[in-house]
């Protein structure tokens, strides 16, 4: 229910809510399909090219295109910071200490 001195008014375009839209656009239409997103689909690990899409058009996708990897869309989706995770197909933003102890482990360092 909307209150009358709502701070938190939609301020354009936000991808870090529920609800978000499938970034499928067909060739022959002037805008993306904009249903609700269900599956995060990764197309390109090296260059993090990734995209939001619903059941049709992932039908559409699995029938012609292939993709690396995807998962059903969740809170961490999208979200600033958030990674790929391939064991658990979904997407997380890291801990700062884990990510610091991976960093670590990657450089060398001990
Ligand atoms: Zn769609
Ligand atoms: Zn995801």
């Amino acid at each position: 229910m909307p209150t009358p001195a709502d701070p938190f008014a939609p301020v354009g375009e936000s991808c870090h809510r529920d609800g978000q839209p499938c970034g499928y656009k067909p060739a022959t239409a002037p805008d993306a399909c904009g249903k609700p997103a269900t599956w995060h689909v990764m197309w390109d690990p090296g260059t993090c090219d990734n995209s939001l899409t619903c059941d049709e058009h992932m039908a559409l996708i699995q029938s012609r295109w292939v993709y690396v990897d995807r998962h059903p869309v969740g809170p961490d989706c999208t979200m600033p910071g958030a990674l790929w995770e391939y064991s658990n197909r979904w997407c997380v933003i890291p801990d700062d200490e884990p990510a610091l102890a991976v960093a670590r482990a990657l450089n060398g360092d001990r």
